[in-house]
């Protein structure tokens, strides 16, 4: 294999049974999108599925996605519990959608009028959530429309699941009053469905909210990057241990690696990879890796900031990162050979590249760079 990625199957059930410490096993809803957050959709189901009785998947867990697509696959996985599609709905194809939700018992969620007027035009409806914009300017109603959406819905209260919002500004910081706000705006959007006698779950918090704020966790917390071990920034981090003096341990799940495939001598003078944007001050050992920013590794990890693993010793990436292949200063390492084992995001004999180092790196978020490891790579559970 060329390039593979492990998925730590116990990590991730632990990381799991956290929020199921904190906010109570019912109320967990896991977030499995893009393919889980790049661990594998199947593989993360498969490990969360193993395990011993008290800390595998329940039955009648909740599971989010983005797609549909991935509502399907779950299905055929065999999970037979509740799937929430978190998504946009295709305006085109919304019958078709709609029918798709309801055949395969997938819950969808409703945040403007037209999709609202198609979903209360059908006679076989899908359950869904109403989603209230109370801040992010993204998905859902205002809610000084909650009333009146409130009243249309009033007669088909079996289908409405849930009212749901999404926080912007948590993550990045250490004060929440913008947070508070939002709560402030739910409320009035959820007192206006009681006053029409409609009383689904209420659900906000992410993986932040859901750790640092109580009274945003409600009936579920839709656990994503922390499940997979990720506090969601050092913001949330530094917030937590603030607030309670301690951290929850949460383990990360992914290792990423890769092998040698050539190595070779690069006399001093010459020039390494596209650009010449670096040139040899002395005669140097290069090893070449089979990963490029197709597979999802960052371009903007290049270029002498940024490392890999061999070893056990951290080794510079040299010269720019190719579409499948990248080149790594290996001169420090004089035992090196090609097929040697190389870590891109993991340990090797207690030295650690983190998912967040390499993000931090390329100038991104652990999200970004975690999701876009490439689907077809590998994921072996370990
Ligand atoms: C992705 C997503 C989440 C999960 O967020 P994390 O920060 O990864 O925990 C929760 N809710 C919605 C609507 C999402 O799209």
């Amino acid at each position: 294999m060329l390039t593979w990625v492990k998925i730590d199957g116990s990590a991730l059930r632990h990381n799991y049974r956290v929020f199921v410490k904190i906010a109570g096993e019912e109320r967990v809803a896991l977030v499995l999108k893009s393919n889980a957050y790049g661990h594998g959709l199947k593989e993360t189901y498969q490990a969360l599925t193993a395990g011993s009785k008290d800390e595998t998947l329940k039955k009648n867990s909740y599971l989010c996605t983005n797609y549909l697509f991935e509502a399907r696959a779950l299905r055929g996985l065999g999970f037979a519990g509740r799937i929430l599609v978190v998504g946009p709905l295709p305006y085109e194809t919304l019958h078709d959608h709609f029918a798709e939700a309801r055949e395969l018992n997938a819950e969808v969620i409703i945040g403007n009028r037209e999709n609202l007027e198609s979903w209360l035009s059908l006679s076989e409806k899908p359950q869904v959530h109403i989603k209230f914009d109370t801040g992010m300017s993204r998905q859902g109603f205002y809610a000084e429309e909650a009333f009146s959406i409130a009243d249309l819905l009033k007669s088909h209260k079996k289908n409405v699941i849930g009212l749901c919002t999404h926080f912007a500004n948590v993550e990045d910081v250490l004060e929440h009053d913008y947070a508070a706000k939002q709560l402030s705006l739910f409320d009035s959007a959820v007192q206006a469905f009681h006053k029409n006698g409609l009383t689904p779950l209420k659900h906000a918090a992410s993986s932040a909210s859901c750790l640092l704020l109580k009274q945003s966790r409600f009936d579920l917390c839709r656990i994503g990057i922390s499940l997979y071990g990720m506090w969601p920034s050092k913001a949330t981090r530094l917030s937590y241990l603030q607030t309670f003096k301690d951290l929850v341990e949460l383990l990360p799940v992914l290792s990423w690696y890769t092998t040698i495939t050539t190595l070779k001598t690069v006399k001093s003078g010459q020039f390494i990879g596209y650009g010449c944007s670096i040139r040899a001050v002395q005669d140097m050992k290069v090893a070449v890796l089979p990963v490029g920013y197709y597979e999802g590794f960052p371009r903007l990890a290049s270029d002498a900031h940024s490392y890999v693993l061999i070893r056990g010793v951290r080794a510079p990436i040299v010269g720019r990162v190719c579409m499948n292949m990248m080149m790594v200063d290996v001169t420090h390492l004089s035992t090196v050979t090609i097929g040697d084992q190389v870590t891109l995001i993991g340990g090797d004999q207690g030295e650690t590249i983190s998912a967040n180092d390499l993000a931090g790196w390329a100038q991104t978020i652990n999200y970004e760079l975690l999701s876009r490891i490439h689907p077809d790579i590998p994921r072996i559970i370990q």
